[in-house]
């Protein structure tokens, strides 16, 4: 059937070792998933159901790179986040059953406007513009579920002009990823495409035009960003 405008692009993120490309549906992100990061924000760090918001699936920057510093903010935080990569969905996933839908994990950046975040937060407004603009979903190629299993630990790490500002363990996550997965999916419908950021550990902090963030995951590779 013809289209009155252009069929806009699906966003694809490229896969280690493949030629292959991992299209992009939509993107979930976990609120305070790391009890230091949870102290560091003002907020309560015992267990709590997590929370969740979204970013538009094209905000996602693949490999990394360049990226724009966004208007309307003086106050850009990076966020280091391990990404997982939907092969499967459904609704009210069993946590026994949720890393059977996992094709792979990623290195991710959950760019922030937290000045906007923190007035949301004082008006009871969405998060939407302090989360959810262009290029605030920076992204390293997908690692696939390897035979040995799914990463419950390992070091997750950025810093930015060569000083460390975050390092954490997968292993401190307050909800782990198959708890996640199992948790979004009475919500909503999830599907092949889907990307969930699962939190950061603490040290967030500003970034300015010309900073080069760098972030990794062990045995997940790592991710650039140039702020430009
Ligand atoms: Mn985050």
């Amino acid at each position: 059937m013809e289209s009155v405008i252009p069929i806009p692009a699906t966003p694809a993120i490229p896969v280690y070792g493949s030629p292959a490309v991992f299209p992009v549906r939509r993107i979930y992100c976990v609120g305070r998933n790391y009890a230091d990061h949870a102290r560091e924000m003002g907020g309560d760090p015992n267990r709590e159901p997590p929370f969740f918001f979204g970013k538009p699936h094209d905000a996602v920057v693949p490999g990394g790179g360049d990226v724009s510093y966004p208007p309307c903010t003086s106050n850009l935080h990076y966020e280091v986040e391990l990404v997982v990569a939907l092969a499967r969905g459904g609704r009210d996933i069993p946590v026994a059953e949720a890393h059977g839908c996992i094709f792979g994990y990623a290195v991710g950046i959950d760019l922030t406007r937290r000045d906007l975040q923190a007035g949301s937060k004082e008006k009871g407004q969405p998060w939407d513009t302090a989360k959810g603009f262009d290029q605030s979903a920076p992204i390293s190629p997908i690692t696939p579920v390897s035979p040995e299993g799914h990463p419950a630990s390992g070091a997750i790490w950025l810093s930015v002009n060569g000083v460390e500002k975050q390092r954490g363990d997968l292993s401190q996550m307050t909800w782990r990823v198959s708890e996640v997965i199992a948790h979004i999916s009475r919500f909503v419908a999830l599907a092949p495409g889907d990307l969930i950021f699962t939190g950061t550990p603490s040290g967030v902090g500003p970034i300015v035009p010309g900073d080069r963030v760098r972030c990794g995951i062990d045995g997940l590779g790592e991710l650039e960003i140039v702020m430009v």
